[in-house]
């Protein structure tokens, strides 16, 4: 009988236990003789990641060349100059560009015990850095083309999730590839039960738009909540006489978002400075915090922030009423009551009930 390297486990058992290797099995030097059920570790590294990550917001487009990747690494800069702790997943495979944004290129990472370390980009003020992982770390050059079928797409968003070793996350900003495809399905499936919600990003142009109407319809179908929109290329000064004007007409774009109950949480500006800013490393909400550009993004990030607040609020009310209604029905409680005169029993037991009641309201 082949017997397990792994001293002590049964490899018999129909769930054995995790081998505890950070990362998946398709990075693993034992790949070929292990026994241990390989699908179950990959799903408990999944979960185990994502249990110390709070809030995951996809950053989606569904159309190419609408600054999807600018949107997303502006966000999470935005979340990180709040103090927040920030990792951005790039799960943009052909078009893997947040190592230039946050000014890794050429950078590789090598797998350690823990899995893939993600680059850590810091930055004069932020408490944290943010924790970049992306599929250009791990190919061997920048201009190598991905030629992958769809299996081999599933796996990397796997790979990207559970193998990079995010460590604890207040914000996991996801950097969708355009479409509504293969990626997008995958990761919706893995993230299920977990805090996801979307921000979609845009331009005023009609074919734009349709493409992001069926975004907004793909989270529709799937539950999966919508921070808003962020317009982008909304608008242009003029770099000699400062005055704005519109290069794509926008009633079309406002009526659409109108009409499907989706609110545009921030208007950025088409800039010279943002369309060079990803050649510089820096997010520009960073690089110049006071410029308006970043001042275009902080209602995006804000928006971020109220919808994770109002999430962990629920959350957290949700469970001090699991806690209430246990103890409610506890046999401790019973004991307490048991000690209160009888007289004022029924009343006291009326007034836990009518607060457990109220605890359900929306706030
Ligand atoms: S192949 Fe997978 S399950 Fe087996 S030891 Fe390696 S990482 Fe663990």
């Amino acid at each position: 009988m082949a017997v397990s390297h792994f001293p002590g486990r049964d490899p018999l058992a129909l769930v054995p236990e995790d081998c505890g290797r950070g990362h998946a099995c398709q990075f693993c030097p034992e790949e070929e003789q292990c026994k241990l059920d390989k699908g179950q570790h990959e799903k408990r590294l999944i979960e185990s990641r994502l249990a110390q990550i709070g809030q995951i917001i996809m950053v989606m487009a569904n159309k190419g060349g609408v600054g999807k990747s600018t949107v997303s690494a502006n966000v999470a800069a935005g979340l990180a100059a709040q103090g927040y702790r920030v990792g951005v997943a790039d799960a943009d495979i052909h078009g893997p560009n947040q190592s230039r944004f946050f000014g890794f290129v050429g950078q590789r990472v090598r797998l350690g015990k823990q899995g893939l370390p993600p680059k850590d980009f810091e930055f004069f003020g932020l408490e944290h850095p943010v924790k970049v992982g992306s599929l250009a770390f791990m190919m061997e050059r920048d201009d190598t083309p991905i030629v992958w079928r769809d299996a081999y797409k599933h796996d990397f968003m796997h790979h990207l999730i559970g193998s990079f070793d995010w460590g604890p996350l207040d914000f996991l900003v996801i950097d969708m590839p355009p479409g509504t495809g293969n990626e997008l399905i995958t990761l919706a499936d893995m993230l299920e039960g977990h805090d996801v919600a979307a921000l979609l990003a845009t331009t005023p142009q009609e074919v734009a738009l349709m493409d992001s109407l069926k975004a907004v319809r793909f989270c529709q179908e799937r539950g999966m909540p919508m921070i808003g929109v962020v317009e982008n290329m909304a608008g242009v000064t003029c770099p000699h006489c400062s005055g704005h004007f519109h290069v794509f007409p926008r009633s079309h774009l406002a009526d659409a978002l109108a009409a499907a109950d989706v609110a545009s949480v921030a208007q950025i500006p088409l800039s010279l400075a943002l369309s060079s800013g990803s050649d510089t490393g820096i997010p520009i909400v960073l690089s110049e915090p006071e410029g308006p550009e970043a001042q275009a993004f902080a209602p995006a990030v804000d928006a971020c922030v109220a919808h994770a607040k109002a999430g962990f609020a629920d959350a957290a009310k949700q469970s001090l009423h699991g806690l209430a209604q246990a103890s409610l029905e506890s046999d401790e409680l019973e004991q307490a009551l048991g000690a209160v005169p009888p007289e004022q029993r029924d009343a006291l037991r009326q007034q836990l009930e009518s607060l457990l009641g109220n605890s359900n309201e929306p706030s």
